[in-house]
């Protein structure tokens, strides 16, 4: 029987289960570049840059194996332009008996596979992605009966599961978190390790090229482009990682500074969600420096938890809630989306340090993403879908499963507490505890009001205010709403004026 199997962009991986039984004497692979993949948000350059020449990598690997692939190149004349005309077409011509299929990340994707199945003509397999830990089904399994999910709870299962960092059913070292101990700033003078950029070779180069010219407008700059393209390169930053930035990634993992765009973080993401990358072979990789001695347990518990732990619970909840998680606004934010998430220029210097390495890097650590320009939004009450669409187009690693409860859930809180215990709100006290920024902004992070006072500070009480009734009955809230208890009508009147004029005052995004 001869079949027809279609990869998609993130779909890179040689174990990827599509392939599973491919017989190279009568099976073609599809793989197409198209438009409307690349447009239906204007991704950052380098995604669109990493995702197609991984792409053509991943290709010629293929084919050096002696495998048959299909490729359309983006700028291919009569370049079908979508994935749904790329395989009707490829069917049209090579009349296969089945269509293979792994189940994509996003669930616009997996309607237009369901279409396929009904419609195509040959049968459709749609297999499961094996990459993850968790099947979707082993998610929906563990959430059954729950009113509300916490990750702490299954991250614990996945441990015992995996056995990841465990001696029996114990976890090692006595504890299954050690958060608490990876919340320090970074002490001046502290060595921060130089990270491995992979330089572009002649296709990524003849890929930046085209991407500069088709998609010039799309946001970012290509200047400096070093992400890892193929497997090698993928495994080679793993090594780099593990040796020279996760023993200090627990201690520093919330810390920002200016003008280091990285500090002891991974850089993984983007070459793991594309699937150069394993989950599994990480988390080992990451185990193995801990029981060679190489890396110390806070560092490396808190590492494998956001892989084992964040990473499958937020793919899990993903497929549980959709369609209809991504409309839920449970705080009713409607603002539109400031222009400064797009130049950068603006007098909140957290916020133009953040935005500025988006754009250089297509990359912003954690903490960054949740506590500034996620924080920014959740106390400016900007329209979820507004920022939803700025996290899926900016970064390299962002795919609908993973950006979407991370934006949605975690930054904006518009399930409602479907994935966070609380909102990620903070004032610009938090931010200058974890950073340099506050130095040589035009704000001060110790005013709270005038001129001179730093938004968050407002925002954050702003935001406190305008949800009360939605947040006050909320446990982890009692504190901030005790002291705002406590506060003169007066005075929160002062901060309602002083938050709205301030917001309104910022020119909207075009
Ligand atoms: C608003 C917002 C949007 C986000 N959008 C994305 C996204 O589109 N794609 C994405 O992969 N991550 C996203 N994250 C999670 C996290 O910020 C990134 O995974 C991380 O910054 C990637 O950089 P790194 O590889 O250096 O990660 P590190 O900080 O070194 O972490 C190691 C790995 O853990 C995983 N991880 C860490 N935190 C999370 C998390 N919260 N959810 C899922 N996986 C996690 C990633 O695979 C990452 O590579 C988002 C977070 C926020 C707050
Ligand atoms: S003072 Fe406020 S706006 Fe300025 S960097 Fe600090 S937190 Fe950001």
């Amino acid at each position: 029987m001869s079949r027809l199997v279609l990869l998609l962009g993130d779909q890179l991986s040689r174990s990827i289960s599509a392939l599973e039984g491919f017989d190279p004497a009568r099976d073609r692979i599809l793989m197409a570049e198209v438009a409307s993949e690349a447009t239906y948000v204007r991704h950052h350059k380098q995604k669109l840059v990493m995702v197609f020449a991984a792409m053509r990598h991943f290709a010629e690997s293929l084919r050096a194996e002696g495998l048959a692939v299909e490729y359309w190149r983006i700028e291919d004349p009569g370049n079908p332009g979508s994935l749904d005309a790329a395989l009707r077409l490829a069917v049209d011509w090579h009349r296969p008996e089945a269509v293979i299929l792994t189940e994509p990340g996003e669930w616009r994707v997996l309607e237009m596979m369901r279409d396929w199945a009904e419609t195509l003509g040959p049968p459709v397999e749609i297999r499961p992605d094996t990459r993850f830990f968790a099947r979707i089904e082993d998610f929906a399994r563990w959430a059954e009966g729950r009113k509300t999910y916490r990750m702490e709870f299954f991250y614990r299962e996945m441990r015992r599961k995996t056995g990841l960092l465990m001696e029996g059913e114990q976890p090692v070292g006595g504890q299954w978190n050690f958060d608490a101990e990876n919340r320090k700033s970074l002490p001046a003078g502290h060595h921060l390790p130089e990270r491995l950029r992979f330089p572009p070779d002649a296709l990524t180069r003849e890929v930046m090229a085209v991407v500069e010219a088709r998609f010039g407008g799309h946001f970012g700059s290509l200047d400096g482009f070093g992400w890892p393209v193929t497997r090698d390169q993928a495994l080679e930053a793993l090594d780099h990682f593990i040796a020279d930035a996760l023993p200090w990634f627990g201690d520093y993992q919330d810390a920002m500074k200016r003008g280091e765009d990285f500090v002891h973080h991974a850089l993984l993401a983007p070459a793991l969600n594309m699937g150069l990358l394993l989950p599994e072979e990480i988390c080992r990789a990451a185990e193995r420096a801990w029981f060679e001695g190489r890396a110390p347990l806070n560092a490396v518990e808190g590492f494998i938890r956001q892989i084992l732990g964040w990473r499958e619970y937020v793919r899990g909840l993903y497929w549980l809630e959709m369609p209809g998680y991504a409309e839920t606004n449970a705080l009713a934010a409607h603002r539109p989306l400031p222009d400064f998430y797009w130049t950068g220029r603006t007098d909140l210097r957290c916020l133009a340090e953040v935005v500025q390495a988006t754009a250089r890097n297509a990359y912003a650590h954690h903490i960054q993403r949740l506590m500034v320009t996620g924080n920014f939004a959740l106390l400016a009450g900007i329209a979820p879908k507004a920022v939803e669409e700025w996290y899926l187009l900016v970064y390299a690693d962002a795919y609908e499963w993973v950006e979407l409860p991370n934006t949605h859930g975690m930054a904006l809180f518009a399930d409602g507490g479907l994935l966070a215990s609380k909102p990620y709100a903070a004032s610009g006290a938090y931010i200058d505890r974890m950073s340099d920024y506050c130095t040589g902004c035009h704000y001060d992070p110790g005013v709270k009001s005038g001129p001179k006072a730093c938004p968050f500070n407002y925002l954050y009480w702003n935001f406190l205010i305008a949800n009360e009734k939605r947040l006050s009955g909320n446990p982890r809230m009692a504190m901030p709403y005790r002291t705002l208890a406590k506060m003169a009508p007066a005075r929160k009147a002062e901060i309602v004026a002083e938050a709205n004029a301030f917001l309104d005052s910022l020119p909207a995004a075009q």
